[in-house]
């Protein structure tokens, strides 16, 4: 035992080689821990990315309710890709557009039917089918168009280029005479520029009446159409016009089954009278 106890005081505490083995384990120990970090850095920011997918198919399922203007805040609320390409830019509340601004109302749209037909055909899906093909075309020739609903709440005060509400007449067999076919073009009894408002309702009769080959339908112009709602809510500087674009009951191969006619007339109209403005 005592010799064992001084043969072991004469040997170095520490060998050589231990010392190398200690510098390799903690030279190990130092990469091991920097790679362990790293990975859950990634894991991080791995978690980040899936929570800026989540919420931004949450907003895709609910564009309206994001805020107008407000942008980003964090990186966290960067959009994807998909969102961009398939989100409309909203328009900034308190700016014009550059561009020919223009206001389309489908009548009754959000509201009622409108005249019925006996097969279920509305009046009211009749205004909205030409209404948007009417927003397609001027938004084609670079237009901005807001498609509205007939009480909707961007009316008030409502101030473009053009405002022009397209509804249509009756389904029901009417025994007149002149027979109850063709369309009618009104503006506001009231409007504060009726030689402006006039011309847009010349471009709107001369055009409609090009791309469908209806008639006018003179005399038939009610205090529905000169007084109608929308012409007290807007801006007064704003012209605008109201379509009967014809009689459901015998005008209905043009104005159900093609809707793509109407459509042309009106929104050549638009821009024949914003030529006009130029
Ligand atoms: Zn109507």
């Amino acid at each position: 035992m005592a010799v064992r106890r001084e043969a072991s005081a004469r040997r170095p505490i520490v060998s050589s080689s231990q010392i190398i083995i200690l510098v390799v384990v903690g030279v190990v120990g130092a990469l091991l821990l920097f790679v362990l970090s790293g990975a859950a850095a990634s894991a991080n920011q791995a978690s980040n990315n899936r929570s800026v997918v989540i919420e931004s198919d949450q907003q895709a399922t609910r564009p309206s309710a994001a805020p107008v203007g407000v942008p980003p805040s964090a990186p966290a609320m960067l959009p994807t890709i998909e969102e961009v390409i398939t989100t409309p830019t909203p328009r900034p509340t308190n700016a014009r557009p550059a561009g020919p601004y223009v206001g389309i109302v489908a009548g009754h749209w959000g509201n009622d039917s409108g005249a019925v037909c006996p097969d279920g055909t509305t009046e009211q899906q009749t205004n909205l089918e030409i209404a948007k093909r009417v927003a397609e075309r001027l938004r084609a020739r670079g237009v901005w168009v807001d498609l509205l609903q007939e009480f909707d709440s961007r009316l008030t005060g409502f101030q473009g280029d053009v405002l022009v509400s397209i509804h249509a007449d009756s389904c029901d067999p009417i025994d007149a005479d002149p027979p109850a076919t063709g369309f009618k073009v009104a503006r506001s009894q009231a409007s504060a520029i009726p030689t402006v408002t006039d011309k847009l309702v010349d471009c709107l009769r001369g055009e409609y009446e090009k791309s469908t080959g209806m008639r006018f339908h003179e005399n038939s112009i009610t205090r529905d159409m000169t007084s109608y709602h929308s012409f007290r809510e807007i801006d007064p500087n704003t012209p605008a016009a109201i379509i009967e674009t014809g009689f459901l009951h015998l005008d209905y191969d043009m104005i159900v089954k093609q809707p793509e006619r109407p459509a042309e007339g009106i929104a050549n109209g638009i821009l024949c009278f914003l030529k006009t403005q130029l």
